[in-house]
C-alpha cells in the first residue's frame, strides 16, 4: 500500500505594533499539516486534501502572534520586577 504524504503549507504575514516601543513588526508563521493516514477527522475518517487544506487555513487565520520584540519584552519583565522590589 503506498500513500502520498502531500504537505499542505500557507504562510501568513502579520504587521502590528510592539505594545512596549509602538515601532512596527511583522511577523511571518508557516502553517502546515499532512495528507496521511494519521492525520484523521474527529469520526476516524482520513482528512481528504481540501479538508486538510481548511484545517490548516483555520489554523493560519486563529493565529495572533505577540508583536512584542524579544527585547522589549525582557526590558517590560525587568521594568515590573524592579517595581515589584525584586531587583535592585
Ligand atoms: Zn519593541
Amino acid at each position: 500500500m503506498k500513500f502520498n504524504f502531500e504537505v499542505v503549507k500557507t504562510r501568513r504575514i502579520l504587521a502590528g505594533k510592539c505594545p512596549e516601543c509602538g515601532k512596527r513588526v511583522q511577523r511571518s508563521r508557516v502553517f502546515k499539516q499532512a495528507v496521511n493516514p494519521f492525520n484523521r477527522n474527529k469520526d476516524g475518517s482520513i482528512k481528504s486534501y481540501p479538508e486538510v487544506r481548511a484545517a490548516v487555513n483555520a489554523e493560519a487565520n486563529a493565529w495572533v502572534p505577540d508583536f512584542t520584540h524579544d527585547a522589549c519584552a525582557e526590558q517590560a519583565l525587568y521594568r515590573s520586577q524592579v517595581a515589584k522590589g525584586s531587583i535592585k
